[in-house]
Order: structure tokens, then sequence, then C-alpha cells
């Protein structure tokens, strides 16, 4: 029984009932979606501008990817690693030709490839660059995001992630982000890696100072030291480049993707690197039930084309800086600033405006989803699918809303 009449409140009551409450969404109920589109279980249509946090860069329910899906699902959805199928090579040629890395490992979560990151950077500064024993450092900043594992949650430095949860894995050091003279002082002869967002999504659409990722790529070379770019929300044309560290042409010596790496379907991560560092993994050394399953595999390849055939990182590119500009022009006394990159946007808003929340709220009710972050930042992610005629629609509310008392 797929269908109901149930109300909204319903349904939010039910949910509240049998589930955990580590959530707060916004009060409304999806069930179906195509595009750029969704509709709640009482028939009303929503522009979708978050993209489920940039997981559906390719629009919705994308008709080629389902039918990769459904088409591989019935074929063979599972043979874990213990075989090999059909449809990982595939998949790790056409992702690897695509970004100029000589390999990938495939993971399910976003989680899970910057938890495989920090494995293999490890490995290489013991194996390689010979840091001894439990010494091995990895550089973070302020106001990271990479996942909600005990691991990574460790090095956050928000204190609602951490409460309750530690102890925590030691071998990582804090700097300001955009901070190069701070990132210099932190490295030294046990730093192994330096791990960052190339913008911080999370942390509220936080785009660091000009220079910032280049300086961080001279100084990892300079220290013999490994940059691994975080790219699983601002990878995959989200910024308007396929990998967001294109926008200073740095190259990461690891970088890890997730989120739209399946276009919403399913979860699908994977971490690059060249063939010299990914040699740190041998037969054991590292692996995942579901990661790199024909299914995924599959759904990958499909989402991955898209964003080429549709020139959707293009349209990422184009689309993005119309709506930056249009909306840094809007004249609202709540707004402080507008930043962002391509199709990920941020309108921070000043202390008076009384939160974010209250905005998105409103937003909704003129049909447009989206969702705070950091209680005073609006994040606006539509699918990079999105065209003029969609974001002047989404423009007309969100100036309403934003001159609203
Ligand atoms: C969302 C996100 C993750 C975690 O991905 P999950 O699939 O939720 O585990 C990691 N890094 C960044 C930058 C993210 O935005």
């Amino acid at each position: 029984m797929l269908k109901t009449d149930l109300t909204t409140q319903d349904y939010i009551e039910l949910e509240k009932r049998h589930n955990a409450h580590n959530y707060k969404p916004l009060d409304v109920v999806l069930e179906r979606g195509e595009g750029i589109w969704v509709w709640d279980v009482e028939g009303r249509r929503y522009l979708d501008f978050l993209s489920a946090y940039s997981a559906v860069n390719q629009g919705h329910a994308h008709p080629r990817i389902l039918q990769a899906l459904t088409e591989q699902a019935a074929r063979l959805p599972l043979t874990s690693r213990a075989f090999h199928n059909d449809q990982l090579p595939f998949f790790a040629r056409e992702l690897c030709e695509m970004t100029g890395y000589d390999k990938m490992l495939p993971m399910n979560s976003g989680a899970e490839a910057v938890e495989t990151a920090i494995k293999l950077v490890r490995k290489w500064g013991y194996k390689v660059k010979g840091v001894p024993e439990d010494q091995a450092q990895i550089v973070v900043c302020t106001g990271n995001f990479a996942g909600r594992t005990t691991t990574i949650i460790g090095f956050s430095d928000e204190e609602q992630y951490k409460d309750g949860f530690g102890p925590f894995t030691p071998g990582f050091v804090t700097v300001p982000y955009g901070d190069s003279e701070a990132l210099s002082a932190a490295f030294n002869s046990n730093t192994v890696a330096f791990l960052v967002e190339p913008i911080q999504g999370e942390g509220g659409v936080v785009v660091p100072p000009e220079g910032y990722l280049r300086h961080a790529r001279q100084l990892c070379d300079t220290h013999n030291a490994l940059l691994i770019t975080d790219e699983v929300q601002t990878g995959l044309g989200r910024t308007g480049h396929l990998l967001a560290a294109h926008w200073d042409d740095v190259r990461a010596d690891v970088v890890t993707l997730g989120k739209a790496l399946s276009g919403g379907f399913y979860p699908v991560s994977a971490v690059l690197a060249d063939a010299e560092l990914m040699a740190m993994f041998g037969p054991g050394d590292h692996g995942s039930t579901f990661g790199g399953n024909p299914l995924a595999s599959a759904v990958g390849r499909a989402a991955l084309r898209v964003l080429i055939d549709e020139g959707l990182i293009d349209n990422a590119r184009e689309q993005g800086a119309y709506l930056i500009e249009r909306l840094q022009n809007i004249g609202s006394p709540h707004v402080e600033a507008v930043r962002g990159r391509g199709l990920l946007i941020g309108v921070a808003l000043k202390a008076s405006a009384g939160g974010a929340r209250r905005f998105c709220e409103a937003l909704k009710a003129e049909g447009l989803l989206c969702k705070e972050t950091h209680e005073t930042v609006i994040r606006f992610a539509p699918p990079l699918t999105i065209g003029r005629e969609d974001i002047d629609w989404a423009l007309e509310r969100i100036e309403r809303v934003l001159m609203m008392d």
C-alpha cells in the first residue's frame, strides 16, 4: 500500500512514534519528485532548492538513472567484493577518466569515503613518509563537516556533534578555515595530510579567500604531505566546475566524492587517488559489503553520464552566477552577505533577522523548499538542471520573503 489518505500531521505523528528524533525537518511530507519539483502528500508542489544536500544534482527521478537502476536491479544488485561484477570496471574507468585520477575506491556514504581517505593517508604516512608509529597528524579546519562517524565527529568543532560521544580518535589538528598563516604553522614532520572542503557547505557555505587552496597545495608539497579535498558536497558540478578545486587550478592527491555520485537514487561514494598512493591498500586492508556493487556502479555510471550529456556543470556556473547576482541586489534589511559559487549559495542573515528557520518556513509556504544551516544561513542549492525561468520564479518568492518584517 503506497498511497494513503493520511494528512501531513498524521505522517509526522506516525514518524515521531517509531523513529529516532535526530532531525528537525520542515513540516512537509513529500511523496513524489520529478526534475526540480517535488509534491507533498496533500498534492502541493514545491521547487526543491536543497536537492537533498546536493545529492540530487541531476534532478529527482532522472529517467536515465532510473532506467539504469531498474535494469541493474532486475539483473544483479549485489555480489559483494568476494567476486567481480561486470559494472564496477566501467564505473571505475569512467569516473577516473572524467576526473583525471588513476584509481578509485568505491564506498557508500560520504562519511565512509572520508574515513577511507583518512586510512589511506595515514598508511602512506607510515609506509612512505616514515612517520613514527601512531604519530601521524592530519590538519583539519574549523567549521568542517565530513559526516557523523565517531572518528569524524572527533575532529569537528561543533559542540553538539560531539557532546556525549567521546572518547575521540587522536591525530587531528584544527586550524581556522581560510587562514593561510595558521595553516603554515600547523605543519610539522608528522603531518601526513591536510583535509579541506574547497567550500564549506554545512559550515554555512563559506568560500575561503582567493589563493587559499593554492597555498595549501604548496604547503603540502613543501612538507611532503598529502592534500585531501572533501568534495562530497562541492563536487560533480555543484559549484560550476566538475570539482570545486578546479576554481583554483588545484589538483588534490586524494578526493572524496558522494552525494550526487548516484543522482540521489542510492548511496554511492568514492575516493580518488593516483596509482602509487592507492597501492597503500592491499587485499584485506579495507572494504565494504555494498561498496562497488553492481547496482551502485550502474547507477553511478548513469549519474555521471547525465552530468556531462546535459551540460549540467556549465549550467550550474551560468545559472549560479545569475542567481547570486540577483540575490546580492535584493536589498533586504535582513541579509548580511550572499556567498557561494555555482549553485551552492548561502544567504547569511544578520543577527537581527531572528534566525534562518522562519524564512525557510515562509519560503515553504510560497512553494520553495530550502533549509537553514548554522541557524543564520539559508542555503540555496537547486538541482543543476534548473533553467532561467524557474530561477526567476524562485527569485520572485525569495524577494518577497526576504523583504518581510
Ligand atoms: C554530506 C557530507 C559528508 C557526509 O556524507 P554522508 O553521505 O552524509 O555520510 C562528508 N563531507 C561533506 C563535505 C559533506 O557535505
